[in-house]
This record gives C-alpha cells, sequence and structure tokens, in this order.
C-alpha cells in the first residue's frame, strides 16, 4: 500500500512516521519551501506523548521540550481557583510536554529523514486536483506560483493540510470559510525568570480576557527560559469574519493587544513586563469549523485541523493530530482494503473529536475561570464559597474526559449526577461531557455514557452509516433523541421521519420505536431515557457480550425494561 499525504505539519509528519512503523509506504507534500519550526508554544497531552515514545521520540523530546508539572488556573489577580498537577505528577506513565510547536515539528520531521531510506517529503508542492477510482487516488501538484509540477497516485490520499484545508474544501465544497467566535489570540514566547515550580502552567483571567503562561524549555533551576505566552480577548461578534483572516504566521499589532493587558495583576509574571520583552508575537482569530459528519470519501480522508479544527485551547491541537495518525496507520494496518482502513479510522477518531471541539466551544477546561469570574469579578476571600470544589472538578474533568486524557478514575457512574441535570437537558447544554472514561459498542455504535442516576440516563450515541436500533418499547421510560450530527430515520408506532441535525425527537414511553441511519453518513446524537438507570447496566451488559447475538441482546433486554419487538415478516 502507498498512501499520499498532503501537508507536512504535524498531523502529516506524524502519520509518515507511524505508517513507515507499520510498513506502509508514504509520500508527503508540504506547499511551504521547506518544514520550518515556526509558531510558539504548545502543550502535548500525555495520550499523544504515549503515541510518539511508541515510535521512540522520547527521549528526543525531553532534550527539547519541558515536563509540565502543574496548572493552575486563577483569576486576573492571581488568586487560585484550580490547581492539579499534570503528566507524570498526575500519574500519568508519560510526561506532558511544552514545547516550541517548531521544535516538537522538528523532532518528528528529523525521525522522518531518519528512517525513511528515500526522501519521502517534497517541499513546494500543493497538492491540487484529485481523482479517485477503483484501484487507486490520483493528485495533481502545484508549486507556489500555480503552476502545475507533477502528477502522483496513491493507494489512499490523507489530506492534513490544516485549517485551509484544500483537500476538505474539494469534498465539501458548499462549507465555506472557518467560522470565528470573536475572540483574538496574541502569542509569543521569550527567555523569562522561573516561576513557581519551574514547570508549572498558568491559565488566569475569565470570560473577558484570559492570560496563559508556561515554560517551554529546561533551564538549569531558576535560570530563565524560554517562556510562552497568550492572551485570549473578545474583540468581535462571533459569527462576524475576523478582522484579519486567520494565519498562524500573522504578526500582531502591539496597539490592539496593549489594553488587554491592563487587567491582569498576577504576582507570579508580570504578564505587562513579559510581553513588553518579547521581539515578536502572533495573532490569530479563534476560529474552528463545524463537525464534519463523515471524513472518509473512499480512498481520501482528512486528518488533524483538516479534519476537525478547533479552538487552540486545552492543549488539544497538536495532541488529536497524533492520535488521528496512530489511528489511521492501524487502521490502515489492519486489512487488505484501504477504503475500509478509512472508514474505520473515521468511525474510531470523528465522535471524540467532534467532542473535544464541541467542548472548545464551551471554553472546555478553562469554563472553570470564566465561571468564577462571572460569580467574583472583583475576586474572592474563599474560592469555594464562590463556586464549590465538586462544582469546579466537574468542569475540569468533565473536559478531560471528552478529550480522551483522564487518568482512568474507579468512581461509580451512578455518583456523577451532577454531570447534567434535567432542566441543563432542555438545552443539551452538557452534550459535549461524558463520565469515566466509558465507551460502549452496542449494536454496531458507539455509546458513551454522559449521565446517570436513578432519574436520568443520557449518552451521547455514533451511528455509522447503515446501522440501526431495531424496533422495541421502552414500558415505563420516556425518551429524548437530540441529533447533532448527520440525519438519522426514526421509526415511531407505524411512521417514521427524518431527524436532522438540531431536531429534539420524544419517543413516549409504551409507544414502538427503532432508530435507522440510512444516510450514507455516520450521524451522532444525544440520547436521554428518563426515569432509570436500567439502561444503564442493560448497555453494559451488552457491551460486556462476547458475540451481540440477536437473542442474548433480545434475553438482557427482557431483564431490564426493554422489549424488543419480532422483525416484520
Ligand atoms: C506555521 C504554523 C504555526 C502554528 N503555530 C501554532 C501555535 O503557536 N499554537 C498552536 O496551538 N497551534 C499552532 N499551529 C497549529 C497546530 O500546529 C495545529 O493545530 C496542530 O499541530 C495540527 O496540525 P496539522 O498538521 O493538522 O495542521 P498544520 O500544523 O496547520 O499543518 C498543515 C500543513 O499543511 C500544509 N498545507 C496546507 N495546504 C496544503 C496543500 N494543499 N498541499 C500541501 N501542503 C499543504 C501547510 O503549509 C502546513 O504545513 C500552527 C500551525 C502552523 C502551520
Amino acid at each position: 500500500m502507498r498512501a499520499i499525504i498532503a501537508g507536512g505539519g504535524i498531523g502529516g509528519l506524524t502519520t509518515a512516521l507511524m505508517l513507515h512503523a507499520r510498513g506502509i509506504d508514504c509520500q508527503v507534500y508540504e506547499q511551504s519551501p521547506e518544514i520550518r519550526e515556526l509558531g510558539v508554544g504548545i502543550n502535548t497531552l500525555p495520550h499523544a506523548i504515549r503515541e510518539l515514545k511508541e515510535v521512540g521520540l522520547l527521549d528526543r523530546l525531553d532534550a527539547v521540550a519541558i515536563r509540565t508539572g502543574e496548572l493552575i488556573y486563577m483569576n486576573r489577580f492571581g488568586q487560585e481557583v484550580w490547581r492539579e498537577p499534570r503528566g507524570l505528577d498526575a500519574g500519568h506513565d508519560v510526561p506532558q510536554f511544552s514545547i516550541h510547536r517548531g521544535a516538537l515539528q522538528g523532532v518528528i520531521y528529523q525521525a522522518v529523514l531518519d528512517r525513511f531510506d528515500e526522501p519521502v517529503v517534497a517541499t513546494s508542492r500543493r497538492v491540487g486536483f484529485l481523482e479517485q477510482d477503483d484501484e487507486g487516488v490520483t493528485v495533481q501538484l502545484f508549486d507556489r506560483a500555480g503552476n502545475h509540477v507533477a502528477t502522483d497516485r496513491g493507494d489512499v490520499l490523507i489530506g492534513a493540510d490544516g485549517i485551509h484545508s484544500n483537500l476538505r474544501a474539494t469534498l465539501f465544497p458548499d462549507e465555506g470559510p472557518p467560522t470565528w467566535n470573536g475572540a483574538m489570540l496574541w502569542r509569543g514566547a521569550t527567555e523569562w525568570p522561573s516561576f513557581l515550580t519551574g514547570r508549572s502552567m498558568i491559565i488566569a483571567g475569565g470570560m473577558s480576557a484570559k492570560a496563559v503562561v508556561y515554560p517551554i524549555a529546561n533551564a538549569p533551576s531558576a535560570a530563565p527560559r524560554l517562556t510562552n505566552w497568550a492572551i485570549v480577548a473578545k474583540v468581535g461578534r462571533p459569527g462576524t469574519p475576523p478582522p484579519r483572516r486567520e494565519d498562524w504566521s500573522r504578526p500582531g499589532r502591539i496597539d490592539e493587544l496593549l489594553p488587554h493587558i491592563a487587567r491582569f495583576a498576577i504576582p507570579h509574571v508580570d504578564v505587562a513586563a513579559l510581553i513588553a520583552a518579547t521581539a515578536e508575537f502572533w495573532e490569530y482569530p479563534m476560529c474552528d469549523r463545524d463537525p464534519l459528519s463523515r471524513w472518509s470519501h473512499g480512498r481520501v480522508t482528512l486528518l488533524g485541523d483538516a479534519a476537525h479544527p478547533m479552538y487552540p485551547v486545552g492543549s488539544n491541537g497538536a495532541s488529536q493530530a497524533i492520535l488521528d495518525a496512530r489511528a489511521l496507520a492501524d487502521a490502515l494496518a489492519a486489512g487488505a482494503d484501504p477504503v475500509q482502513g478509512l472508514e474505520r479510522y473515521e468511525r474510531e477518531r470523528l465522535p471524540m473529536t467532534a467532542d473535544v471541539v464541541r467542548s472548545n466551544r464551551t471554553g472546555g477546561p478553562e469554563g472553570i475561570i470564566d465561571v468564577v469570574e462571572r460569580l467574583a469579578p472583583e475576586g474572592f476571600d474563599d474560592v469555594d464559597s464562590v463556586l464549590a470544589y465538586a462544582d469546579r472538578e466537574a468542569i475540569v474533568r468533565g473536559y478531560a474526559r471528552t478529550a480522551g486524557f483522564a487518568v482512568a478514575s474507579h468512581t461509580r457512574p451512578n455518583e456523577k449526577e451532577r454531570t447534567m441535570t434535567e432542566t441543563e437537558l432542555a438545552g443539551v447544554t452538557r452534550a459535549d461531557r461524558g463520565i469515566d472514561d466509558l465507551s460502549w459498542n452496542i449494536l454496531g455504535q458507539t455509546y458513551v455514557p454522559k449521565h446517570v442516576s436513578e432519574r436520568l440516563f443520557a449518552w451521547h450515541a455514533t451511528f455509522p452509516a447503515e446501522t440501526f436500533v431495531p424496533p422495541h418499547i421502552h414500558p415505563t421510560q420516556d425518551e429524548l433523541v437530540h441529533v447533532l450530527d448527520g440525519e438519522l430515520v426514526i421509526v415511531l408506532g407505524d411512521g417514521e421521519a427524518a431527524a436532522r441535525a438540531g431536531d429534539v425527537v420524544r419517543l413516549p414511553m409504551g409507544q414502538p420505536h427503532g432508530i435507522f441511519n440510512r444516510s450514507g453518513a455516520t450521524a451522532t446524537c444525544l440520547f436521554a431515557v428518563a426515569p432509570t438507570r436500567k439502561l444503564f447496566d442493560l448497555f453494559e451488559a451488552i457491551h460486556g457480550l462476547e458475540e451481540q447475538a440477536p437473542e442474548a441482546v433480545v434475553a438482557l433486554a427482557a431483564q431490564h425494561e426493554v422489549e424488543f419487538l419480532p422483525p416484520d415478516e
């Protein structure tokens, strides 16, 4: 098998490494004239570092990064709202690294150069048109000036070409530009004295402006070290175009940034002085795109920012791209049919990354300081009296589960009452959270429980194309289906209707219903059933079956107040 990869960023280069480790040939095309170590600091989370460790990069990363030791959320006066250990200090078996994006890309690129016998990264090659047939996919390559320079053909094409992905635009021509949430992100890095543990990361402020500061390179004890900063502030209306097109390399303007700095008075770091000491910095409007209902089209798929551009909060952009690369390489290595491999990769990664995109829109874990600022804008004496520990924990932990990097917790799910209340359900505001690390396979669909109690059980379900829940009755429970993405056919009684993204359908108790995905694309929805946790036990039991044979599923269902109907003759 031979894969063509469009884009030599972190996603594309990691994919090349992962494919190589599984004996799959590839060719990377990068539009820039060279792989330059651009950007500023990013964080890579332990689950992504674990993947890079598996391809032998841990020591090289350790040499150029810093092992993040703790994360502290503060208000704008530096009063602590939440502190948690990170990486090894949090019990993970590998570190979380704070690292210069360019250095991360450099380590991965060097490994690509070292490991392949032939050069596999071609620069100044922009992947343009593509055509696919039953045997393979053909791409046309262009230089920076737009001249056609070459044609290549492979078994699959992977679009790792970033937020402005040309391949995504080809597959989804009506999508339009990314959407802006009205916030601007300014970021830079400079040498700065060590603060707190020397491995601490600070996120301070709230809704109106946030400051993020963390070191990205090691240095002896208290010596200055390369320190990354970012300021995020609302400057426009959500949904309008940003003042300038999003471009990771666009220099920032100090006159636009200055008004947002004055509000910070953090004792640990003089934010204004740090910024003043930085020779150059960049701006980036907080843009993302709605999650897609599918990534793979035959022999072509998307990966990293091309597949799921997300706001750069919660340390997830690069980490999710690395996880994509691993999953894609595994899926292609698993079978002879590349089309099925790409579908399998999408099934594994699309729902999870869509959750992260949505969660980042609500602020992700940083929502904790938004809430505290709203409740106590002028600071506090006791943070617990502003927002209880349990509520603060729910915000931070809820996110950790969505992004897949929570340390395993053994709490029983029915103790997680606060994950979603019935009032919140009306607006499905907590659709982005899951409980613990649970994810079940039920009749070909992925179920992620969101909340369970005696009163309510809610879960997030992903329906790959052509899957269905056969008609059944809940004799004692009502059910709500909120379609998040894609289209489902709901059979209710004798009728049936299509439910599309945004629709909420009520399936009243005692009414037979079935749910089908006939759309040809993946669909996702949030279900809530009240009043029971029996269904939770049923799903857990079905997931645990060695083989989900119809008789076994029906027998289990009968024990849990769900009655499957006999198939139509
Ligand atoms: C220059 C730069 C600086 C960045 N700085 C930061 C930062 O400071 N903080 C942060 O959080 N994130 C930053 N990012 C984004 C971050 O790297 C990504 O969110 C994450 O690593 C996912 O990477 P990706 O490989 O999917 O996309 P990207 O890192 O965006 O890489 C996409 C690559 O594809 C190339 N490309 C685009 N179109 C084509 C085409 N048609 N044919 C061939 N090649 C193409 C691009 O030149 C780019 O190298 C930056 C990205 C870039 C490109």
